[in-house]
């Protein structure tokens, strides 16, 4: 590479070490332009074999003596990739702990997604290991997990309206994860165990509160604003693509098809023999039945869990069969989350795997 094929980089000022000595020329292929940054060997093969072997071997541009293989006296090492994620990258090397990686920030995928991109092909491992925790650490992948996580959902938002804290506490969606850039991110890179519960959670948004029609869009704002209100959370639908519509689309219908399928057993008057004659077991098998057609149904069958409805006038033995019921139901429901979705799954994820037909 000489000066001239050059010429339309630009220096990046947060990354050009006087000291450094080696000068990454950052473009795509075919792109024009491109970033420069004067940075150094000792770092760059530290984080990764790739660039130790690169300055090892002989005649390539770390140990050229050609000048048009040098930039300011130092060689040029060519990354075939966007600029800006090479700038996150080595940001991400030199400024660690500048670079905020909190848990749960709706933003994590989009901050570390072209760093993820360069890990990969770079084989950095210990870059990518530590973003890929910290991706997988935001999604729960147990139900006790789910459960935990929503408790602290519904706790910040309570917490929020009582102490009437509107002004010093963000929405729920400016601090919890967001799924539709979560499952771009993970089917990218097969980080196939946030599936289950990215894609559950997103069966439960409403596609009118799309957060990337919100700047164009007054009733999509209105929208969004009133869910916000309520304490719910949105998505930005579009990251999403045709297959995973499809994927959202076929949950939501093997939801249904496996709660009605479960209503229908239900229906068995024996099950009510040790039921008092003056309990209102009607009551409470309507609103189980009602609870099953949500499109929430986890959330909805957990109030039968922690008895959080009307029991007066419903007998233990109907109040302990709810409750047994909505624990089986809620389990059997989050382990098949990957069959009902359809999702790609890793062999030895921490997901059990069932037939669509045992459903
Ligand atoms: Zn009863």
């Amino acid at each position: 590479m000489s000066e001239t094929t050059i010429s339309h980089f630009q220096e990046d000022t947060s990354l050009f070490f006087n000291d450094g000595n080696v000068v990454v020329a950052a473009a795509p292929l075919h792109g024009e332009g491109g970033l420069l940054f004067c940075v150094h060997k000792s770092i760059l093969s530290m984080h990764s074999s790739v660039f130790d072997d690169m300055f090892t071997l002989p005649d390539l541009p770390a140990d050229s003596t050609d000048s048009s293989n040098l930039y300011k006296g130092r060689p040029i090492v060519r990354m075939y990739d966007e600029p800006q994620d090479v700038r996150s990258l080595l940001r991400f090397y030199y400024y660690a702990s500048m670079f905020p990686l909190t848990r749960y920030d709706p933003e994590t995928p989009s901050k570390i997604e072209g760093i993820l991109r360069l890990a990969k092909k770079y084989q950095i491992d210990s870059v990518w290991l530590r973003l890929v925790h910290q991706v997988e650490a935001d999604w729960p992948t147990s139900l006790p997990e789910w459960d935990q996580l929503e408790g602290e959902i519904e706790l910040r938002h309570s917490r929020r309206m009582e102490e009437n804290l509107p002004d010093e506490l963000p929405h729920n969606d400016d601090v919890y994860p967001e799924p539709g850039a979560a499952i771009s991110l993970a089917l990218e890179f097969c980080l196939y165990d946030i599936l289950p519960a990215a894609f559950y959670h997103l069966s439960r948004t409403r596609i009118s509160c799309d957060r990337a029609a919100k700047a164009d869009d007054q009733g999509v704002s209105d929208n969004i604003a009133e869910v916000h209100e309520d304490g719910g959370r949105t998505a930005n639908w579009s990251y999403l693509t045709r297959n995973d519509f499809k994927r959202l689309l076929l949950g939501r219908e093997h939801i249904q098809r496996f709660m009605e399928s479960k209503a229908f057993q239900f229906q068995n008057s024996s099950r009510f023999a040790d039921c008092d004659l003056r309990c209102d077991r009607r009551g409470i098998e309507a609103k189980f039945q009602l609870a099953l057609q949500s499109s929430d149904v986890l959330s909805e069958l957990k109030a039968f869990i922690t008895e959080d409805y009307a029991t007066d006038g419903v007998c233990s033995p109907c109040r302990s069969r709810a409750k047994r019921d909505a624990q089986t139901l809620r389990q059997d429901l989050w382990a098949k989350l990957p069959q009902l979705f359809d999702l790609p799954m890793h062999k030895s994820g921490p997901w059990v795997l069932f037939r669509l037909d045992e459903l």
